[in-house]
């Protein structure tokens, strides 16, 4: 059996294990996607996970996990430092009706996510190269989703300044957190305040076959944000809002 066809049995496996419901062809788009994301990962530094049970299950399933609490369907949705496309594509092949839009500031990683796009035939996703803090500011995405995603970019405090511009009023920012969690959330408290936002839920998960757990930090915009925020760009990693 090739590689690529035991990756769509062993994705198709994992995900009833999870119970997501992948349809025929969410499993050939992912075929695609693992297949690109391997080659070009020869000469381009995309991931280093690279084995394939482990893409499978720390790139696409860890990505999934969200849509099992929330239904994102027919929202818009930016993952703010989208590397290699994640958790960003895995969610546009699972959500066909969502508006998406993946951000990152490193221009080669974006052109490998343009064509997994072209290949996969993703037309409701675009894509945005810069930096989190300048399209912030800008009136096309500020305070304009309904919700905003984000993994493995910064720590809790640098990344709610990052994230939370994007978000409506009334939206969410969730950010993928691993057991840390707790003490970043600990030197969150100005920024959570500072930004508009509060911790609605924590939800953790586990990646089925594997001892790795996860963390869902949820987190609720509840008003419009001062003009100051997001400050410039390096500003929030520099000199974290603590
Ligand atoms: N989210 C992906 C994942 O989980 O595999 C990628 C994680 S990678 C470690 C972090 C990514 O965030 C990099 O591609 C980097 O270019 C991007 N990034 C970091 N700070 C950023 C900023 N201020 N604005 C835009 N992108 C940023």
């Amino acid at each position: 059996m090739g590689i690529f066809m035991e990756m769509e049995d062993y994705l198709s496996h994992v995900a009833d294990l999870s119970d997501l419901s992948l349809t025929d062809q969410m499993i050939r788009r992912f075929s695609i996607f693992y297949e690109m994301l391997i080659e070009t990962n020869k000469s381009m530094n995309l991931t280093t996970i690279t084995d394939m049970e482990e893409v499978v299950l720390k790139h696409f399933i860890d990505s999934l996990m969200v849509s099992k609490y929330f239904d994102f369907s027919g929202c818009s949705m930016i993952d703010v430092g989208t590397g290699a496309g994640f958790p960003g594509i895995p969610l546009a092949i699972f959500y066909s009706n969502t508006k998406f839009v993946l951000l990152d500031s490193l221009k080669k990683r974006l052109r490998f996510i343009d064509q997994v796009l072209e290949k996969c035939e993703l037309n409701h996703v675009t894509l945005i190269h810069g930096r989190a803090e300048d399209y912030g500011r800008d009136g096309m995405y500020r305070e304009q989703f309904d919700f905003c995603v984000s993994r493995a970019v910064a720590s809790l405090p640098v990344l709610l300044e990052l994230c939370t511009p994007f978000v409506r009023v009334g939206g969410k920012f969730i950010s993928y957190k691993s057991e840390q969690l707790a003490e970043e959330l600990g030197q969150s408290k100005n920024a959570l305040s500072i930004l508009k936002c509060e911790l609605n839920q924590e939800i953790p998960y586990h990646i089925p076959d594997t001892d790795y757990s996860r963390i869902l930090a949820v987190f609720n915009k509840k008003n419009k944000i001062g003009k100051q925020y997001p400050r410039q760009a390096g500003k929030p990693k520099r000199s974290p809002l603590l």
